[in-house]
């Protein structure tokens, strides 16, 4: 639907837009969709085609793990040590192994979701996660801070990559994915190594 250079995913993120939006990007080629609320990936899920590939990118709360988790292919917006661990119990109660990203905070602003560093390293060198058999820890995902300065955004999406590749030697599977970019900012995302970016107001329109 969207020519990326190769290597870069498109993640539709269809937020907010009618299942018809979707299921028109559906019928142009498209497959993988982000939404960031679990009660609404749900419903979108239950009405749309099974090889449509789900992912959760916003904050998820541990009491809707159970909920969402049989309809995601990956869960980009992992931001604590609890939520890991609902999402290995839950995902072993139904079977499944789900991928998941590491969320970080990047962004100037105070507001952002996502791991503050120095935690987040603890936590990877500490080998917990490395040993939850239902998840695959793929990479990390972030949002850079939300202004026009394209140092400030290049900087966000330097340190992302930065870290993710100060992560992959804690994990012997594959941890390749780079999760970052918006309408906004995505060429820059590119520039700066992303392997996903995450597409929504300029497919879909303004929300
Ligand atoms: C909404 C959202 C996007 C897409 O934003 P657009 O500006 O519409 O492209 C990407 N990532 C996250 C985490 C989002 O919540």
């Amino acid at each position: 639907m969207w020519a990326l250079p190769a290597g870069v995913a498109l993640i539709a993120v269809s937020k907010t837009h009618p299942v018809e939006a979707i299921r028109e990007a559906y019928d142009a080629g498209q497959r993988t969709f982000g939404e960031n609320r679990p009660q609404e990936l749900v419903a979108k899920a239950t009405e749309l085609p099974n090889d449509v590939r789900w992912h959760l990118i916003g904050h998820l709360q541990t009491n809707k793990v159970r909920h969402v988790l049989p309809h995601v292919e990956m869960i980009e917006s992992v931001d604590s040590a609890r939520l890991a661990e609902i999402i290995e119990a839950e995902a072993a109660k139904i079977n499944k192994t789900v991928d998941i990203l590491l969320e970080i905070h990047v962004a100037s602003e105070e507001s952002k979701t996502g791991w503050a560093w120095d935690e987040l390293l603890a936590y990877v060198v500490s080998g917990v996660l490395q040993k939850m058999p239902h998840i695959r820890v793929r990479g990390v995902m972030g949002i850079a801070s939300n202004t026009s300065d394209e140092t400030t955004v290049r900087r966000d999406f330097a340190t992302l990559r930065e870290y993710k590749n100060l992560l992959a030697p804690h994990f012997t599977t594959a941890f390749d994915t780079l999760s970052m970019g918006m309408s906004h900012d995505y060429t820059l995302a590119i520039e700066e190594g992303a392997t996903q970016v995450r597409i929504g107001s300029a497919i879909f329109g303004n929300r």
